[in-house]
């Protein structure tokens, strides 16, 4: 027979763990919406858990010349989707990091059917999809004025978040890059795409039982925005 003391200890140590498993309830998120809907960054903040923008990854993979940069080159800089294999694998393998372990927020993925229909059947759990709705004139004015810092990843804005100097990194004093999809006319066909094979995903999104799906309003200015969404979490 057991002692009472063991029997305590067996308890306890359950009841730890039950509750640990609790107090770590993953928060995975879908952020859906055109281009330049700029949320993922306040919600990182707010709930500690790491984004994953699908458009970084792809660009880290440009710029470290990889054997995929050559398949995804011609593709990005004419605003078109990457096929959706390569970016599914992308994403499997960076969910699959330690850091995503309590959650994560997918930012810019999925953007087609089947990439949601692969995040499903690898039983990737999701909890919620907000689902940022802009105005296409927005969205244009949003992007035509973003400056990046290519080798930070810093972007700014030329009217709502310029450079302390125009033109140059705020830390490093480094040049400013528009990036080449940023061009209007690029712009245009990425929001053509996203109405075609992007917007589909609302529905689809809509239906899932076990996913909160919740629609917010994203002509505001930024801010506003992230207050509203931050009611939810
Ligand atoms: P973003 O920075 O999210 O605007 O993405 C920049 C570009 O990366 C897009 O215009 C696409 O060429 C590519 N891209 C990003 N996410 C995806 C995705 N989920 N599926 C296919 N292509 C993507």
């Amino acid at each position: 027979m057991k002692k009472p003391q063991t029997t305590r200890f067996i308890i306890f140590s359950f009841l730890s763990i039950f509750f640990a498993g609790l107090c770590h309830a993953k928060t995975s998120i879908i952020l859906l919406g055109p281009p330049a809907s700029a949320q993922a960054k306040f919600l990182v903040k707010k709930l500690g858990v790491p984004s994953i923008s699908t458009g970084d990854l792809l660009r880290a993979e440009l710029s470290s010349k990889s054997e995929i940069s050559l398949k995804i080159k011609d593709t990005m800089s004419q605003g078109k989707l990457v096929a959706d294999e390569i970016v599914i694998d992308l994403v499997k393998k960076r969910i699959a990091e330690k850091d995503c372990q309590n959650g994560f927020i997918l930012d810019g993925f999925p953007r087609t059917i089947p990439q949601a229909v692969a995040l499903k059947t690898s039983n990737i759990e999701i909890n919620y999809v907000v689902n940022i709705a802009v105005p296409d004139s927005e969205v244009i004015g949003r992007i035509s004025g973003r400056r990046v810092h290519p080798a930070s990843g810093h972007t700014y804005h030329v009217k709502f978040n310029p450079p302390k100097v125009e033109g140059k990194d705020d830390q490093t004093g480094e040049d400013l890059i528009t990036r080449k999809d940023d061009s209007e006319e690029v712009i245009k066909k990425r929001l053509e795409i996203y109405k075609s094979q992007t917007n589909p995903l609302i529905d689809w999104y809509k239906k899932e039982k076990n996913i909160k799906f919740i629609d917010v309003d994203g002509s505001k200015d930024i801010k506003k925005v992230s207050e509203e969404i931050g009611k939810f979490f």
